[in-house]
Formats: structure tokens, sequence, C-alpha cells
């Protein structure tokens, strides 16, 4: 089934809800959003001589054009590649060559980016200002019947954040992301139609995703006008949509929580924060859930099964009397229903409970391989299994908790340390707001753990509070041997920690 159709019926079913929003103030409904991407679809077609299964970029930070150009995509048969907004025109050119793209939608700031990274793109013909009349001209076209396409058709490269290395192009079809929208129903999070989902996170990456779900269930986009995630603006927008979802990776939870605690803003129509993409420290969940009720949600997933690995909903949160919340709360919740998650050695045969391996996926949310990388591609999916990179163990109730990706895991004098378990305890301190662990060369141990910490404001921490707290918590073997403090973590777009850079 193409995508498009998830639009198609809701505009037949509730023509007149709020589609797209930007701030409070509601700019299509239902039945005008699936006219104008029906609209653009044609322009794609006949207006750019577009073929079904050609690739169409977006250089674009959060607007409201978003959620009508991918749809326009899949109406016309055609591939969207969202590309984070604040690469560098090099970057832009790799992703352009690497994706094919034949056509660009930009916003103004970045029209001068693209346009210099066309040099470097040689099947990139047309670049289109989402502010221009060229863009407006093609919403003229007559709409187009929807193209015919199978599961297995591209529907979005999905550019990895290349924390590591260039970035590579997981190719997710059609069948992938309807896969993934089934899944959030079943096991994240229930939408009702006139529900909203509120974009403050990335469009090229997380919250795009959550178009999907939410365009199913006919709830409305709201854009934010600053396009980013701003605490006072999100607590605004709370007051004019109701049913709010907000996906948010855990710094940004964090950040929302330090606002209502000071500002105390109304959040009675915040619905749902869905977080995930990095660990959540089972500090600040309860932090979160103590400021803003039992509204959090937990996806794991990374771009290669989107969204679609494990899940704790609302409920598994609001457990608090289970006499293994704590555990529970320190996990990433249970597999989707669907899809296989197994925890395997390095033989890739499956490992007993409570034994660390790599987790293993497999199940119709994982991806179609890398773009133009067929040995990447086979080593990942080797054997019918998604190689994740992430190292975790499952419990007796089916609970995965994660340790670490495999290339962050610290090796001293012969035992593995998990960055995350020491982290977990330095947050502990009352006086740190943040702090990342990473192995640091060291020719008697082969590395040692040094550890990142960022004080709160005005604080100071000694280094022997923290090493007395490391010692009454976790083995003497993974205490830090150096403390560097800094006043912000390096991170990428979407908030994850760049440990490359601390090393
Ligand atoms: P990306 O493909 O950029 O979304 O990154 C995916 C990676 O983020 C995963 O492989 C995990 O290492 C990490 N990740 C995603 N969700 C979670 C989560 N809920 N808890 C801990 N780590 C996560």
């Amino acid at each position: 089934m193409n995508l498009a159709l998830l639009l198609a019926r809701s505009a037949q079913a509730f023509p007149h809800l709020p589609a797209v929003a930007l701030g409070g103030c509601v700019l299509h409904d239902y039945a005008a959003l699936a006219e104008r991407s029906a609209r653009l679809a044609a322009g794609l077609r006949d207006g750019l001589g577009l073929m079904p299964r050609q690739r169409v970029a977006l250089v674009m930070k959060n607007c409201p054009q978003y959620v009508e150009l991918l749809f326009a995509c899949w109406h016309a048969g055609l591939c969207a590649v969202p590309v984070n907004a604040k690469l560098h025109p090099r970057e832009l050119a790799f992703i352009f060559q690497d994706a094919d793209a034949s056509a660009c939608f930009v916003k103004a700031d970045r029209v001068e980016a693209v346009v210099s990274a066309q040099a470097g793109a040689t099947a990139l013909q047309h670049v289109i200002d989402v502010g221009d009349d060229a863009y407006a001209a093609l919403l003229r076209h007559a709409p187009l019947a929807t193209a015919a396409i199978g599961p297995d058709d591209l529907a979005w490269l999905f550019y990895t954040s290349g924390t590591t290395g260039k970035p590579k192009g997981v190719m997710l079809t059609h069948g992938n992301l309807l896969a993934m929208t089934q899944a959030y129903f079943a096991d994240v999070d229930a939408i009702a139609p006139g529900d909203a989902i509120l974009h403050a996170a990335p469009m090229s990456h997380g919250s795009g995703l959550y178009v999907l779900p939410h365009v199913a269930q006919a709830a409305c986009n709201v854009v934010p006008a600053s396009g980013g995630f701003d605490e006072a603006e999100i607590f605004a927008l709370l007051l004019a949509h109701r049913g709010v979802t907000l996906f948010a990776a855990p710094t940004m939870v964090k950040r929302l929580v330090a606002y209502a605690g000071s500002a105390k803003p109304d959040s009675a129509n915040l619905k749902t924060i869905v977080y995930g993409g990095g660990p959540m420290y089972a500090a600040d969940c309860k932090t979160a859930m103590h400021t803003f009720g039992c509204k959090l949600a937990q996806i794991y997933g990374q771009g290669e099964s989107p969204m679609t690995i494990t899940a704790m909903g609302r409920a598994l949160h609001a457990d608090s009397a289970h006499p293994r919340y704590e555990q529970r709360l320190a996990s990433v919740g249970r597999p989707f229903a669907g899809i296989e998650v197994r925890v395997a050695d390095a033989e890739d045969s499956p490992l007993p409970t409570g034994e660390i391996g790599e987790v293993l996926v497999r199940g119709a949310t994982v991806m179609a391989g890398y773009l133009n990388q067929p040995e990447a591609s086979a080593q990942t999916l080797r054997g019918g299994w998604l190689h994740t990179g992430d190292v975790g163990f499952f419990d007796g109730e089916g609970f995965l908790t994660l340790r670490d990706r495999s290339k962050d895991v610290i090796i001293s004098g012969g035992s593995n340390i998990y960055p995350r378990e020491v982290e977990e305890v330095l947050l502990r301190h009352p006086a740190v707001a943040e702090a990342s662990v990473v192995g640091a060369p060291d020719a008697e141990w082969g590395e040692v753990v040094e550890a990142f910490v960022v004080p709160r404001p005005g604080a100071i921490i000694e280094p022997a509070e923290l090493d007395a707290l490391c010692l009454d918590h976790i083995a003497r073997f993974k205490r830090p041997k150096r403390y560097v403090f800094l006043d912000a973590l390096p991170k990428n777009a979407t908030g994850k920690v760049l440990k490359t850079e601390l090393r």
C-alpha cells in the first residue's frame, strides 16, 4: 500500500479537522492538505518531469511544507530524502550525489548552501525554494491519481547522523513505514482524531517519522514558528492545541523539566512525551514523571528499524508499585508486537536471559539495506537479522536493558566497563547536570575511564566527591581515573552526545 493513502483516508473521514498548523494558527484542514499534496504530486511529475522512484531531497528546518511534501513524494511514487538542514554544503553535496537526488526543496535560509552543493551533485536538476513562485506554481497543477507502487519501493532515504564516518543512506520502504505506523498504535500510544503532534525535534529525523501515525489518525501537525526546540514556545503552544504529543531526546526532556520547574506553565493539554534516541537516566525519568505526571512513553529504535525495536508505554511508566519498577525504568521496555528482538553473542547465537550481547532485530520495520553499500548492508543484515551495534540484556520479564553501543564499551585491564553504568552513578550527585564517560588510551590498562562532567550553573564539584560516590555504588575498577569539567557536552543535531569528540 502506498503511504499516501493514509492521508487520503483521513481527508475522506475527517475533512475539516486541522491537519497542519504553524504555531497557534491552523493553516490547512485534512481536505486541504490532501488536495495540496495531490496537486504537488502532479507538479513533481508533470511540472518537473520526475518519474516514479526518483529521489527528492528536503533541506528545510521544520516548516509546514514538510508534511505536504512528504505525502506529495509518496503520492507521486517518488522517494523522499529528508536531510539535516544544518549540514555543510560539502556534506549536502555528498548526500545529494549518494542519493542521486533529482530535485531539492529548500527554505530561503539554505538556498545558497544547496546551490553551492549542486555543483557536486550531477543529477540535481531542480532546486525549489518553498517560499517562491515556483513552489506556488507546482500547487496549481490538477491533482494526480496516487501512483501504484509496491511495499518494497523506497519511501524515505534516512541518512544516519554520521557520528563516525560518512553518513549512510538507510533505505526505508513503504512497507517498513507502514509497519512502523501500526507498531506505534500497538505499543507506544493511542492517537485520536483531533489530537496533535508538536514537531519541536527535527522533522528530517525523529519527529518527521511521527507525521505518519498522526496523519493516519487525523491529528494536527503543529510546527513551532521557531522551527525548533524552545521551551517557552512549546508551553505556549500547549495552550493552543489539545491532546499534544511531543517527541523529545532525553536532553530535551531535561530542559522541559527545568523550565516547568521554574515557570510553572500549564501543561494540561500535553498528552504524551515520547522520548528516545539516546539513554534516559532513571533519575531524570522520575523527575520528568514528577513534573508532568504519567505522560511519558519510551521508544528504542534506530534509522535501520525506525522507532521500532522496543517500547515502554505510559502504563508501564505509571506502574510505580511494581517491585521491579526501578529496573524497568532503567530499561528500554519490551519488543514491539510483531518485531523479533534477540541478544546474541559474537557468532550470532542467542544468549540466555541476563547475559549481555549485541541486540539483533528481525521484522517488517527493518530497512532494505544501505544505499550503494552492498558490503555494509550484507554485514549489518547478516543471517536476516539487523545488527544494531547496541549492547544489552533481557530480564526474565522480557524487558531489554541497553548497556552501550559496542564501540563505546571500555575495556580496562581486560574487564568490560559500560559507560552508562558509570554515568548513572555520576548523575546521582546533586550538582552534576550532565555526564559522559569514555575510554582513554592507557599504557598500563589498555584503556582507563575518563569522565566529562557538566556541573549545574554556579556549582563547584570536587573530583573526590565523585570518586566517593562511585566507590559507594560500583566496583572500584569502574571508577573514572580522570575528571574533566565542561560547560556543555558536544552534541549532534539530534542531541546525541558526540563521544568521538570527547575521545
Ligand atoms: P539513530 O539511528 O540516529 O536514531 O540512532 C539510534 C541509536 O540511538 C540506537 O542504536 C541506540 O544506540 C540509541 N538509542 C535510541 N533509542 C534509545 C533509547 N530509548 N535508549 C537508549 N539509547 C537509544
